[in-house]
């Protein structure tokens, strides 16, 4: 299609082209440009005892603020970078600076603390290379094992069983500990609980957001909890939001939470703050539950 411009009738104005393939072009050249000038950061998001109220870890979570587009969301660049491979460069990213971090918390945290890192199945399907640079991270920042934990998806563990089984067993006996994200919304055989080395079930906060509300989420929820400890596995509680929430996730005896409700992911050096106050006075959820 041509467009009179103005009387630049020659000037060619293609409007398929100024779509989502050209949109989707730009920002994967942002994105590459972000991850090789370092431009991406990383947030921690505390993961809380629930009846202690103590921290007992958190989720590294990847964030990209571009200076032309603002914040873009990781809904929105992870799939992309998972496409064309970028993930790769920023997976190794996020691993090193995870454990720079973790070495920062350290200090300030008694008692154990996880630092949890989410893999993508690209990442996963390459075991030598994750396993070194995770081994690598680890040693740089003299940091044991034991403060790592891996988020799968249900999905990765499903693909390719022999192999998988094979890394997690490494992983684990490495002392890393392997968390099941967004637990619920995947693949529905629950057979892979027993095959696999899992040490934690993460509930997917789309469970959570009505479990005051609809019983069936309530159900799904009371469910797992009580599963998961059958099975001898921790378990988290994902979007908890509100006091009620909290509530129901304390009378089931739920394990662990995160949320807003706690906390959003927050920059290193407010996440060493709250590390810092929770140290000077331990009941932080306390607070919240009254
Ligand atoms: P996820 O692993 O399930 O992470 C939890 C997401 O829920 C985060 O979104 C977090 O900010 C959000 N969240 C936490 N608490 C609440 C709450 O109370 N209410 C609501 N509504 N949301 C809450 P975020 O940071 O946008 O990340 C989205 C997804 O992107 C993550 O889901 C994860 O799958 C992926 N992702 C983030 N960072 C990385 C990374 O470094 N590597 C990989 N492979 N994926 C990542
Ligand atoms: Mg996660
Ligand atoms: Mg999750
Ligand atoms: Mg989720």
């Amino acid at each position: 299609q041509a467009k009179k411009d103005q009387g630049n009738s020659y000037h060619i104005y293609t409007p398929d082209l100024n779509t989502k393939a050209v949109k989707r072009l730009d920002l994967e050249h942002r994105l590459r440009r972000a991850i090789q000038n370092e431009e991406l950061d990383v947030h921690f998001q505390p993961q809380v005892n629930i009846h202690t109220g103590d921290i007992i870890g958190a989720e590294a979570l990847v964030r990209w603020f571009d200076p032309e587009r603002g914040a873009i969301s990781p809904g929105q660049f992870i799939p992309l970078a998972e496409e064309t491979g970028l993930i790769a460069d920023l997976g190794s990213w996020v691993i090193k600076q995870a454990c720079c971090y973790t070495k920062q918390f350290l200090p300030h945290v008694e008692g154990d603390f996880k630092l949890a890192i989410n893999l993508s199945a690209y990442q996963f399907k390459r075991p030598d290379q994750l396993i070194q640079e995770l081994d690598q991270a680890l040693l740089e920042n003299a940091l044991p094992a034991q403060c790592l934990e891996l988020e799968l998806t249900e999905s990765m563990l499903m693909d390719n069983v022999q192999s998988t089984k094979e890394t997690l067993k490494l992983l684990h006996h490495n002392g890393i500990s392997l968390a099941i994200d967004d637990f619920g919304t995947g693949y529905s055989s629950l057979a892979y609980l027993k095959e696999f080395p899992i040490d934690k079930l993460k509930i997917d906060r789309s469970f959570i957001k009505d479990i005051n509300h609809n019983k069936d989420d309530a159900a799904i929820t009371s469910a797992v909890i009580a599963m998961a400890q059958k099975l001898g596995l921790s378990v988290l509680a994902e979007g908890v939001e509100n006091s009620s929430q909290l509530q129901f996730l304390l009378e089931h005896n739920c394990d662990s939470m995160q949320g807003f409700y706690f906390s959003k992911a927050l920059p290193a050096e407010e996440f060493i703050e709250l590390l810092t106050e929770e140290q000077q006075s331990p009941d932080l959820l306390k607070g919240l539950q009254s």
